[in-house]
């Protein structure tokens, strides 16, 4: 089954180009698409995946669709489907064991499986495809379309792999001996770090980093009514004062003292506005490292009563100072029974603390009803804090510290291969070495909080990195790139 989703109609290249900082990315990219896609101008590059909602990459594609399109190049997006629920299950499976995660053992009847249905995805697909095409097949799903139309078709087929891992173990060895006859058949591959690059694809692959569209909902600049007007719609902040908009339908929900979650502001306000916030925002996976960073917040809150910080200021930070963890509602991840688990356990750790402490520790779930309003309470909640904390023990990229950084805010990540990639150590916030140490964490957090300036340089610092490479222009410049040299004589077959 093969569907065409429609692309995205809203910001053009101007649209961007008219936002000061803005100006210069979408300047180059204009300027290499001049070059690189008079060339390639008459084929269509077809982008194919296996779901038109839900995900980072169907979030992205029908954006770098639509933005390709503008630049002269004739690019469509294809979401392949399947009525064998199985064949799901088998791409899961493939998915988890790429990041290290299940039992490495794949059957013939798996293979079997895996080659039908994408056999008649491609038989279908062949009816549009017109020689000389260039096709992207997104993640392991449709993978396996690439032996079928390049024995049909004269076409360039490239695999794009947005998950791995950064170490080999059984689990990772089994799914990429499964992966390799069909990789094998494209002519190039994209990852997103150099680290995921299984070794048969080595030389024949190249890195495209993930980005962020700075005019979503998510990421653009919000004004302090907009920002006051979010926070109150969601409940996060009591309305005191008429806002333009009415409350959102569903609002964020935070834990009390007996374990239930309530209205974000039924126990009084969290402060967002007027205190110092510590963030992190992600959905509830073990791997995240919730728990060891509600420890090492316990920590700097008991640390600031015994020690009694000199400085004045710093001691009121500390005192004020809050932590909100943030991440889906869990009535909305009901097939991820992981995530019950893990938020769960964090609700049972912050059950045991003081009701002092807890006052201090805002754990929130956020609608996930309505996408564009999750955006926004997201949004508004890392504008409102003064460190954003990512405290992944794995992390494949891990766009809410680029969202972070983006935002100009002082960010503390670990050495997971995702957040290394982003944060330089140092220059673009903090990394922890080791996620699972509360004290390490907590020295690295209370690092930022206790210096206004070092905030500042790194934020600085990390907003021109997302701006010099994880912009969606950039990761359009990397596909032009791309779709040019598959286009050219020199790319060595990997068949
Ligand atoms: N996110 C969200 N609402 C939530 C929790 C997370 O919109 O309640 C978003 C977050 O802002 C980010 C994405 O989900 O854009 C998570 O991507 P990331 O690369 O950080 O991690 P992943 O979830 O893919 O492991």
């Amino acid at each position: 089954m093969i569907e065409f989703p429609p692309t995205d109609a809203g910001f053009t290249l101007d649209d961007y180009a008219s936002f000061a900082h803005l100006t210069s990315a979408v300047d180059e990219l204009r300027q290499e698409a001049r070059t690189l896609v008079p060339p390639i101008r008459d084929r269509t590059v077809w982008m194919v995946n296996s779901t038109a909602r839900g995900g980072g990459v169907a979030e992205m594609l029908p954006k770098v669709v639509a933005l390709s399109n503008e630049l002269g190049l004739s690019m469509r997006w294809a979401v392949i489907g399947t009525d064998r629920a199985e064949f799901f299950e088998l791409t899961k499976r493939i998915h988890n064991l790429i990041h290290g995660v299940g039992t490495p053992k794949l059957s013939r009847a798996d293979v079997d499986l895996y080659e039908a249905v994408n056999a008649h995805n491609a038989e279908e697909f062949l009816e549009h495809l017109r020689p000389n095409d260039l096709v992207v097949l997104h993640d392991p799903q449709p993978l396996a379309m690439a032996q079928v139309l390049k024995k049909h078709r004269d076409v360039k087929v490239v695999w794009r792999c947005h998950i791995g891992l950064d170490e080999h173990t059984p689990a990772t060895r089994a799914a990429w001996t499964f992966l390799q006859p069909y990789a094998a058949a494209c002519d190039y591959a994209v990852f997103s770090a150099p680290e995921y690059i299984p070794d048969y694809l080595a030389g024949s692959s190249t890195i495209i980093h993930p980005a962020l569209d700075p005019q979503s909902h998510k990421n653009r600049e919000l004004s302090p009514h907009k920002l006051t007007g979010v926070l109150c719609n969601a409940a996060l902040k009591a309305e005191r004062h008429p806002v333009l908009t009415p409350p959102f339908p569903e609002p964020a929900r935070r834990l009390n003292s007996e374990r239930k979650f309530v209205e974000a502001n039924t126990d009084g306000e969290i402060g967002l506005l007027y205190r110092p916030i510590v963030t992190q925002v992600s959905r509830w996976d073990r791997l995240k490292g919730f728990a060891p960073l509600l420890e090492a917040f316990v920590r700097i809150k008991r640390r600031s009563e015994e020690r009694r910080p000199a400085d004045e200021r710093h001691r009121r930070r500390l005192e004020i100072v809050r932590l909100v963890l943030a991440g889906p509602d869990p009535s909305t991840i009901q097939d991820d029974p992981e995530g019950l688990e893990v938020l769960d356990e964090l609700c049972r750790a912050y059950a045991k603390l003081p009701r002092a402490l807890q006052e201090h520790i805002a754990v929130l779930v956020l609608p996930m009803a309505s996408r564009k309003q999750n955006a926004l309470m997201v949004n508004a909640l890392q504008r409102c804090s003064t460190v954003v904390v990512q405290n992944s023990i794995r992390e494949g990229f891990g766009l809410t510290a680029t969202e972070a950084m983006w935002k100009g805010l002082a960010v503390v990540g670990t050495s997971a291969c995702g957040l290394r990639t982003q944060i330089r150590d140092g220059i673009d916030g903090l990394l922890v070495q080791d996620p699972n140490d509360p004290d390490e964490v907590a020295t690295k957090v209370e690092t930022l909080l206790h210096d206004p300036q070092m905030r500042d340089v790194v934020g600085r610092s990390a907003q021109r990195r997302v701006h010099g490479e994880f912009l969606i222009f950039r990761q359009i410049q990397g596909w032009l790139r791309v779709i040019a040299r598959c286009a050219g004589t020199s790319v060595r077959s990997l068949g």
